[in-house]
C-alpha cells in the first residue's frame, strides 16, 4: 500500500530537479500525478513514469494556463487533492544591483504564480468537496537573508507569508497549506554539473554547515511526500525546514 494511494497531485516545475523528484516519488507511493512546466521535456518525464502520470504545459504566471491544467487534471485523473507550487527561478543581484525587470519577473513567477495556483486549485478542491494539501516550495532564504539574491529572497519570504494567509483562509474547507524551506539542493538551478564527483567537489562551499554537503532532490521530495500524505493531517500554516542546519545559526 502506498502512502499516497487515492491522491491526485499537480506539481509545477516538474520537468527536472526537485519537481521531477517529487513526481516520481508521489507516483511510486500510489498518487496520480500531473506534471507541469514551461520546459516541455516534462512530457518525457511523465511518459517514463507511466500511466499514473501525465504532462501539461503550464506557465505559472498565466491564469489561463492554470485553468487549462486543472481542467486536464480533472478529466484525466479527477479533482486534484495535492498541489505542489515548486516552479521557481533564482537570479543573482544585490538590492543595489537588481534591475526592476528582474525584480518583477522573480516575484511574478515565484510568488504570483503560486497565488494563481492556490486560487485555481483551491476553488477546484472546494467544488470537489474533498479538501486537500497545498505545498509551497519556499527556501531557507525566507528564514534568514541571503545577501546577493534580494529579488529571490523577497519572493520566497512572500511565499512564506502567502502560506499563512492561505492556511488560515482555507482551513475550514479542509485544505491544509504548508511551506518547505530547502537549503542548498543539487539541481540545474544551482549547479552546472550534477555528476556525483562535481557535486562532492562543491561540498567545500558548505563546509561550515552542520550537514556540510548539498542535498539531493529526493531529500526534499521526502518532506513533500509527508505533507502530501495524511500523515501530516494536523499540520497547516507551518514551515518545514530541510537546510542542513543553515538556519540553526551557522553563517
Ligand atoms: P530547477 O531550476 O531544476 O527547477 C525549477 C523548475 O521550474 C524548472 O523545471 C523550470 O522550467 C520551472 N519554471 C521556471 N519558470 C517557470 C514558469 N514561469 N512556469 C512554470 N515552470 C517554471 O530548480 P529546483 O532546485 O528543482 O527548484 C525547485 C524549487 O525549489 C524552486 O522554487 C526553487 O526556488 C526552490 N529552491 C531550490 C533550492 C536549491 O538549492 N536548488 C533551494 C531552496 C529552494
Amino acid at each position: 500500500m502506498g502512502r499516497l494511494d487515492g491522491k491526485i497531485a499537480l506539481i509545477t516545475g516538474a520537468a527536472r530537479g526537485q519537481g521531477e523528484s517529487e513526481a516520481r516519488l508521489f507516483a511510486a507511493e500510489g498518487a496520480k500525478v500531473l506534471l507541469t512546466d514551461v520546459l516541455d521535456e516534462g512530457a518525457a518525464v511523465a511518459e517514463s513514469i507511466g500511466a499514473a502520470a501525465a504532462y501539461a504545459h503550464l506557465d505559472v504566471t498565466s491564469a489561463a494556463d492554470w485553468q487549462n491544467a486543472v481542467a486536464l487534471c480533472i478529466t484525466r485523473f479527477g479533482t486534484p487533492s495535492v498541489l505542489v507550487n515548486n516552479a521557481g527561478i533564482m537570479l543573482p543581484g544585490t538590492l543595489l544591483e537588481c534591475d526592476e525587470a528582474t525584480f518583477r519577473k522573480t516575484l511574478d513567477i515565484n510568488l504570483t504564480g503560486a497565488f494563481l495556483g492556490i486560487q485555481t486549485v483551491a476553488r477546484a478542491m472546494i467544488d470537489g468537496g474533498g479538501g486537500g494539501s497545498i505545498i509551497n516550495i519556499s527556501s531557507v532564504a525566507a528564514l534568514v537573508a541571503r545577501p546577493g539574491y534580494t529579488a529571490y529572497g523577497t519572493s520566497k519570504w512572500g511565499l512564506r507569508g502567502l502560506t499563512k494567509y492561505a492556511a488560515t483562509e482555507l482551513g475550514h474547507h479542509g485544505i491544509r497549506v504548508n511551506s518547505i524551506h530547502p537549503g542548498a539542493v543539487a539541481t540545474p538551478m544551482t549547479l552546472p554539473d550534477l555528476s556525483p564527483a562535481a557535486v562532492a567537489e562543491r561540498n567545500s562551499l558548505l563546509a561550515h554547515l552542520p550537514i556540510p554537503r548539498w542535498a539531493q532532490p529526493e531529500e526534499i521530495a521526502n518532506l513533500a511526500l509527508f505533507l502530501a500524505s495524511d500523515e501530516s493531517s494536523f499540520s497547516t500554516g507551518s514551515e518545514f525546514v530541510a537546510d542542513g542546519g543553515r538556519s540553526a545559526g551557522a553563517a
